[in-house]
C-alpha cells in the first residue's frame, strides 16, 4: 500500500460547518493538529488570539506576505487569511499529520505547491440548509452574509476539483470520516 497523504485540506462554503466538524473531532482527538491561520478579520465573540486565529492588522498581514511567511493566502469576503508556513512544515517534517481549514483559493494554492496533499470538500445537504446555517449562526451582518453566499456559489461549483466530498448532514458522522482521512497514527 502506498504511503497516505500527511497533509489534509478541508474546504467548503462559509457556514457549511467546517469549524463545527473540526471542533467535534478534536474534542475527542486533541492530538489532531490544526494549523492556526492569520486573518485581518475581527474576532467573533468567544474567538481567541492564537487559538482560533492569529488576528493581525493589515500592515502585519502585508509583512507576513512580503516575508514569505505564509504557505498560502487569499482574500475572502473582504478579509485576508493565510496559513503560517513554518508551523506546518515543522509538523510535516516530524511525520505528523497536518490539517488545514481554508477556502477554495487556498486549497488550489496548496494543490500547486504540495502535490501529496489530499483535498476534502465539505458540502451542505442543500443550498437552503447552507443559507439557514450561515444566517442562523448570527455572526455576520446581512451584507456580509450576501458576500459569503456569492462566494459559496463559486466554491460549490469547484467541488469536482477535490479528491473527495463529505456531506455535512450529521456532525458526528462527518467528524468520524474526517478523522479516518487525516490518518492519525
Ligand atoms: P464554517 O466553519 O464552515 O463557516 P460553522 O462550523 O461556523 O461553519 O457552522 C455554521 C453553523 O451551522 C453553526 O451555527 C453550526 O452550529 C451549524 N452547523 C454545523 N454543522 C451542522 C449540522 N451538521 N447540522 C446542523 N447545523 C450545523
Ligand atoms: P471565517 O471568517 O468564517 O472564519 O473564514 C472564512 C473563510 O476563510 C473560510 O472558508 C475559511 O476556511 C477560510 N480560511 C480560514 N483560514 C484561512 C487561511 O489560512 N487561508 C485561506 N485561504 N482561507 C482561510
Amino acid at each position: 500500500m502506498s504511503e497516505r497523504p500527511r497533509l489534509t485540506v478541508l474546504s467548503g462554503p462559509s457556514g457549511v460547518g467546517k469549524s463545527t466538524v473540526v471542533a467535534h473531532m478534536r474534542k475527542e482527538h486533541p492530538e489532531v493538529w490544526l494549523s492556526v491561520s492569520a486573518t485581518t478579520r475581527k474576532p467573533r465573540p468567544g474567538e481567541k488570539h492564537g487559538v482560533h486565529y492569529f488576528f493581525v492588522t493589515d500592515d502585519e498581514m502585508d509583512k507576513l506576505i512580503a516575508n514569505g511567511e505564509l504557505l498560502e493566502w487569499a482574500e475572502f469576503a473582504g478579509n485576508r487569511y493565510g496559513t503560517p508556513r513554518a508551523a506546518v512544515l515543522e509538523r510535516l517534517e516530524a511525520g505528523e499529520p497536518v490539517l488545514l481549514e481554508i477556502d477554495l483559493q487556498g486549497a488550489r494554492q496548496v494543490r500547486e505547491s504540495m502535490a501529496e496533499a489530499q483535498l476534502v470538500f465539505l458540502a451542505p445537504p442543500s443550498w437552503e440548509e447552507l443559507v439557514r446555517r450561515l444566517t442562523g449562526r448570527g455572526t455576520e451582518a446581512p451584507e456580509v452574509i450576501e458576500r459569503r453566499l456569492d462566494a459559496a456559489k463559486v466554491e460549490l461549483a469547484a467541488e469536482p476539483e477535490f479528491d473527495m466530498t463529505l456531506v455535512n448532514t450529521s456532525v458526528e458522522d462527518v467528524a468520524r470520516e474526517l478523522l479516518a482521512l487525516v490518518d492519525v497514527v
